[in-house]
């Protein structure tokens, strides 16, 4: 790597031309509409539906509701079915498709193609032909010992059998050179069913979560003819995915981002976010080229997504989709990021989805944008303008409020990793303290109804003029409270878990992460906490079948003060908060390290094993493979570091030094002032001794690393020991960077990063 291949490859990144995206054209010539387009590839239940003889198609939808298992027969006629529209859309091969705990999906292809011998006189005849069968389709059976499963799987004992989630549709990926692939959605499961994946425990948490709203709801509302009871509810999930962009030549001139998915050292530019002129600015036209493209390989697949835009950072962009029912927006949410990263790769460009890939930037996060939602359409945390769905929101409110009191540290958990520890806490995301956000209107309504007073109108807004985006009007129906306006505009991005008018915005998740593990743990914890309220419904409402205001407003009442706590309007990046959540006992963990421990707490573990999300053994797994990953990934980043140190930075410094010198010398030689070389020299020199200790003491603190079977220990010395002494290499190596002339720099610079989109 030399400094002309820097030169080279961002003078031909400038000149890079776009690609002609292929929409699909119908037949008038014309571009089909996203909508057309929408689903294509997706073996949607109304394909199913057509394409089934219509018992096979009923007992299937038996199954879905949760009435029987799938029967041989019905298995082998949907699997036929299926292989029948793959074939017309020139599928070749199937895949189970899942989502181990690696933070990726795994896939293995198999060909349709099969063998069939015949005899004729004694003569084998074999005849090639197209098959999958009902059992293809419903299980597989991988390695298991090649994922990380937490020490519940051995070599020895490696079952474990990836299962046909029948909830999420098949699909069709493209690949290159038009090959195309038959994608079935999958847990991942041990011999014994213990959960070797996300989606597992996803699938648990739901119906977890979906019975204890529906007890709650048959309670307060009476069922009635023109309002029959709900037979489902669900979690909804909208993923905002934020992610960097960088040309495809420079990234490959980093072997930090390529082995790290960040830059492990770069000096800041002169200029980067300061001019606020990014966000929401014009977006770059390879990217929005690449977007589109993005955008239309998703519609295919069913992924509905609404909004792109530039982000905060130099480089950054987000997109989010139209939310949807949980378990398969998370599918969603993956294969966006699979798509994105394939797309980008046309466009010579390089996806990073690391929480934070340049230092002194903002990093990205996915914001987890949660609600509940029945199976009429309704949204369980939507304030509405009839009293009666108003207690029913309040009440599901102030669940939402207990589960997060309860198990905040929990939540914060299931967003901790090396990477994200860049973010959360840096005064651009939200911080490590778990607390909710409510807006001052709700607030003041909660406040009104917990001391039993009337609302202060000039708070709650029904006098002033101030705009509403989306004016619901609340009435609490209560004869004291006035009517209140969902404001949409009041906003604290700030913090963790806000509510944003008709659901909940859970910040702290990170970038690259699955969404998986922290919907389970929310819809865990809120569940927990509707059987709570519950109980307590059910003792105020005495003999009654269902409750009235009066019971379900004083329930509601207590749990206003039981969980006020939990509850933060200010800015959470103030120190004074810091001081503040630690006197209301919020807890602060700052250090991925510490969030781990916080599964195998005696609250967290109860509450999760009670409504059967997990097992035991289960939290056990997870512990240490969240302990694992994490040492691993800063033994990698102190690896790779040491690396760029003693193979790309020293030697530039020297080189410079050596010019230094010899021209100070021949200076000095001739007569002529050197001192302006001899200040250099003295300001280079220290750094290079100090870098040359630094890189020392990495490699020292390498070795001392604990064995990683014991991950626990090995997470701490990597944490506290490691990761301090890459953040002080990468201080001297900047301050290199900064000295040292550009033409020994090897390494493509941030602002060279920044400026070639
Ligand atoms: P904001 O601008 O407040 O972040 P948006 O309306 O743009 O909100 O929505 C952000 C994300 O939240 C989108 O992905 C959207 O689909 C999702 N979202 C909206 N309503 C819900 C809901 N009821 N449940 C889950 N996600 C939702
Ligand atoms: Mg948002």
């Amino acid at each position: 790597m030399s400094q002309q291949a820097r030169i080279d490859v961002i003078s031909g990144a400038y000149g890079r031309a776009n690609r002609k995206i292929e929409f699909p054209k119908n037949a008038s010539g014309k571009h089909e509409s996203m909508s057309d387009i929408f689903g294509t590839n997706v073996f949607s239940i109304k394909k199913m539906a057509k394409s089934l003889p219509k018992p096979v198609f009923e007992n299937f939808r038996q199954q879905l509701k949760g009435g029987h298992t799938l029967d041989k027969v019905t298995a082998d006629a949907i699997a036929h079915a299926a292989k029948v529209w793959a074939l017309e859309h020139n599928a070749t091969h199937f895949t189970h498709w899942f989502q181990p705990l690696n933070d990726t999906t795994a896939e293995k292809h198999d060909s349709f193609l099969s063998l069939k011998t015949t005899f004729d006189n004694g003569l084998a005849e074999i005849s090639a032909l197209e098959t999958f069968s009902g059992s293809e389709l419903c299980q597989s059976e991988p390695d298991a010992s090649s994922f990380p499963s937490g020490g519940m799987r051995t070599t020895f004992e490696a079952r474990g059998y990836t299962v046909w989630d029948t909830k999420s549709p098949m699909f069709i990926q493209d690949g290159p050179h038009g090959t195309r692939v038959l994608y079935v959605p999958s847990v991942f499961i041990s011999y014994n069913g213990e959960a070797l994946d996300e989606k597992t425990v996803l699938l648990r948490s739901s119906s977890v979560i979906s019975k204890a709203a529906l007890d709650i709801l048959n309670l307060i509302e009476p069922a009635s003819e023109d309002h029959p009871r709900a037979q489902n509810i669900y979690t909804t999930l909208g993923t905002e995915q934020e992610y960097f962009l960088v040309d495809r030549g420079l990234y490959a001139l980093r072997p930090d981002l390529k082995t790290t998915g960040r830059t492990l050292i770069g000096s800041l530019p002169a200029r980067h976010q300061q001019l606020e002129d990014h966000y929401f600015g014009k977006i770059p036209t390879r990217v929005l080229a690449a977007m589109s493209e993005v955008e239309l390989e998703l519609a295919k697949l069913g992924v509905p997504i609404k909004t792109r835009h530039n982000e905060v950072a130099p480089c950054q962009f987000e997109a989010a989709p139209i939310f949807e029912e949980a378990m398969l927006a998370v599918d969603h949410n993956l294969i966006t990021m699979d798509v994105m990263h394939r797309v980008a790769h046309k466009y010579k460009l390089k996806c990073l989805f690391h929480e934070k890939p340049f230092k002194g930037v903002n990093g990205s996060g996915k914001h987890c944008n949660w609600s509940l939602s029945t199976d009429r359409g309704e949204n369980l945390l939507s304030p509405s303008s009839t009293p009666e769905t108003n207690y029913r929101f309040l009440l599901f409110l102030v669940a939402v409020l207990k589960g997060v009191m309860d198990h905040g540290d929990l939540l914060r958990t299931t967003a901790a990793s090396s990477s994200n520890d860049h973010r959360l806490g840096a005064q651009e995301a939200p911080p490590a303290i778990i607390s909710v956000f409510l807006g001052s209107e709700l607030t003041e309504v909660l406040d009104a109804i917990e001391e039993n007073r009337a609302v202060d109108r000039a708070v709650a807004g029904t006098t002033t003029t101030q705009m509403r985006v989306q004016g619901t009007t609340l009435d609490l129906k209560v004869a004291t409270l006035p009517k209140l306006n969902r404001d949409m505009t009041d906003r604290n991005r700030t913090s963790p878990f806000a509510f944003t008018g008709n659901k909940f915005e859970f910040r702290a998740v990170g970038s690259k992460q699955s969404p998986a593990f922290p919907v389970t743990v929310l819809n865990s914890a809120v569940a927990s906490a509707l059987l709570e309220i519950k109980e307590d419904l059910l003792k105020q409402m005495g003999d009654k079948a269902v409750a009235s205001e009066e019971d379900i407003l004083a329930v509601i009442r207590k749990y206003i003060t039981l969980t006020k706590k939990v509850r933060f309007e200010g800015d959470n990046y103030a120190e004074e908060w810091v001081k503040e959540a630690e006197k209301r006992g919020l807890p602060n963990i700052v250090k991925s390290p510490e969030a781990f421990k916080r599964i195998l707490a005696p609250n967290n573990a109860e509450m999760l094993t009670r409504l059967g999300v997990f097992t035991q053994a289960e939290l056990e797994s997870r512990f240490h493979i969240m302990n694992e990953k994490y040492a691993k990934e800063i033994i990698i980043e102190a690896q790779t570091l040491w690396g760029l140190l003693v193979q790309h930075v020293l030697p530039a410094a020297f080189s410079y030094r050596r010019e230094l010198s010899e021209s100070a010398a021949a200076l000095k030689q001739i007569g002529a002032e050197a001192a302006p070389e001899m200040k250099w020299l003295a300001q280079l020199s220290p750094l290079c001794s100090d870098l040359e200790d630094i890189s020392e003491e990495l490699d020292q603190l390498l070795n001392e690393q604990a064995p990683i079977e014991d991950p626990e220990k090995a997470a701490e010395h990597a944490c506290y020991k490691i990761s301090p002494a890459i953040e002080k290499a990468r201080e001297l190596c900047d301050k290199v960077e900064r000295l040292v002339a550009d033409k020994y720099w090897p390494l493509p610079k941030y602002h060279e990063m920044f400026s070639t989109l």
